[in-house]
């Protein structure tokens, strides 16, 4: 993407005169210092629904026994460059990449799959029972152009089985995504699915392919023109108005499985039917990255149309462990995105009571900061307690106890606390005794 497009309005430091940027060290910014582009921060009010959809993740995917693996946000650039395929967008424009103060070429993660077959082998998961069953929930980054629902940090709930050749699993990963988005509450979804064949049909396919596009080239666009001997492919989902005519014509990966292949895209689509998960055959359905093999899909939400509203993708990927210099492992997975799904909870009227910051907030009615701690700890062993120490009068102290939802304040006066007793008063009621320090927790328990 050309600079020109970036701006970084706050805290870019100023231009000097040959165009460079000067960056300020010392001294106060002029300006207030904003959020790097294309990132956002999470409130705890959004946080809650975003807890909903976390634990709605990881309660599937326990259900269908993956368990949970963390790896690093940051990978060796080599890893993450022949894992998703280095002439691919996601290496070759979207990586952010640096090198560190040690001279090493490191990648942020752009997606979960790379670094979790790295450490499938790193770990000897590949010993164990097969497949490897898991799941990871995680921030993912990629210097993508931002807009609504696509964020250069943004979340992923990633799962992948891997070690299992069995196109049972390409079944059970569909249905795991299935599972979460109707969990959270997004049961209106359409299913798009497609084989992208595997090393054995897919090079004589994409051969037809080219043949078919070749004589077509100079009506295609510039992009696809480029594409057309390197990642032929790629023609198939482009969404440029003037290459949309040719699609029709163009040959079908299904029509040109290899046997294997065939009974796995087969067995596939029985095993959804079994299941009652409906599905969409999309031919024209690829997906981005270089490691995929056979089953490919993606789920939108039902009403959407366009490839940015993909809630959920994923596939198989049975070249990936070889492409990164492992030993050959197959697999399948997908991702799902958190940023997207919980913008589709929250835009569909999902209600999530966001938790107060405490169950119990102490308000001391004077300069009582010590006595106040104290009444909280006691507190604590049975409620959140918070203290409101602000220098203000009651009044306003009880005021941002309402605010804040607390169902308790414990309020007391330098003489109260000389007695060490408080005013417990039930915020919804109103109603409000004198209790002793001592006796809080049971009152509150
Ligand atoms: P992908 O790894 O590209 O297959 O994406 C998997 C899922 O992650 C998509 O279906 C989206 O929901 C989500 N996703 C991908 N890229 C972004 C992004 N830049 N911002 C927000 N969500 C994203």
């Amino acid at each position: 993407m050309p600079e020109s497009d970036d701006p970084e309005p706050n805290g870019g430091g100023s231009q000097k005169p040959d165009g460079t940027k000067k960056h300020k060290t010392g001294g106060k910014p002029r300006e207030p210092i904003k959020a790097v582009r294309g990132v956002r921060d999470i409130t705890p009010d959004e946080r809650a629904i975003w807890r909903v959809a976390e634990h709605a993740a990881k309660r599937v995917a326990h259900r269908y026994g993956y368990r949970e693996i963390e790896t690093p946000l940051i990978e060796p650039r080599e890893l993450i460059e022949r894992g998703v395929g280095e002439g691919t967008d996601a290496a070759s424009k979207e990586l952010y990449r640096f090198e560190d103060r040690g001279g090493r070429e490191i990648a942020l993660r752009p997606e979960a799959t790379a670094g979790i077959v790295r450490a499938y082998f790193d770990h000897g998961l590949n010993q164990g029972p097969q497949p490897a069953r898991l799941y990871l929930i995680g921030p993912m980054f990629r210097y993508d152009r931002p807009q609504k629902g696509r964020y250069r940090q943004f979340f992923q709930f990633d799962v992948e089985a891997i070690g299992g050749p069995s196109a049972a699993l390409d079944a059970e990963v569909i249905e795991v995504a299935r599972a979460w988005l109707v969990d959270v509450g997004l049961n209106d979804l359409r299913l798009e699915l497609n084989t992208i064949g595997d090393q054995k049909c897919r090079p004589a396919y994409l051969e037809l392919l080219r043949k078919y596009y070749r004589p077509l080239k100079s009506q295609l666009h510039k992009e696809c023109q480029e594409r057309l001997e390197v990642n032929p492919l790629r023609l198939l989902d482009c969404k440029v108005p003037q290459c949309q005519p040719f699609k029709d014509g163009a040959p079908r990966m299904t029509d040109h499985l290899c046997d294997e292949c065939e009974a796995a895209w087969t067995l596939v689509r029985r095993l959804l039917d079994a299941a009652g998960i409906g599905y969409q055959l999309n031919p024209y359905l690829v997906r981005g990255l270089d490691y995929y093999t056979r089953t490919v899909f993606e789920f939108y939400p039902a009403s959407a149309s366009g490839q940015q509203d993909a809630l959920a993708s994923g596939g198989r990927y049975d070249g990936l462990a070889a492409d990164i210099g492992q030993p050959d492992a197959p697999g399948v997975g997908f991702a799902g995105g958190l940023d997207r799904v919980t913008e589709l909870m929250t835009a569909e009227g999902e209600e999530v009571v966001s938790e107060p910051a405490a169950e119990v907030i102490v308000l001391p009615d004077g300069d009582l900061a010590a006595e106040a701690a104290e009444v909280a700890r006691v507190t604590r062993s049975v409620r959140s307690a918070a203290v409101d120490y602000e220098p203000r009068s009651l009044r306003a102290k009880m005021r941002a106890a309402d605010r804040l939802g607390a169902r308790w304040a414990v309020i007391f006066n330098k003489d109260e606390a000389a007695r060490r007793v408080a005013q417990l008063k039930d915020m919804a009621s109103g109603e409000q005794v004198e209790v002793g320090w001592d006796e809080l927790p049971a009152r509150l328990s």
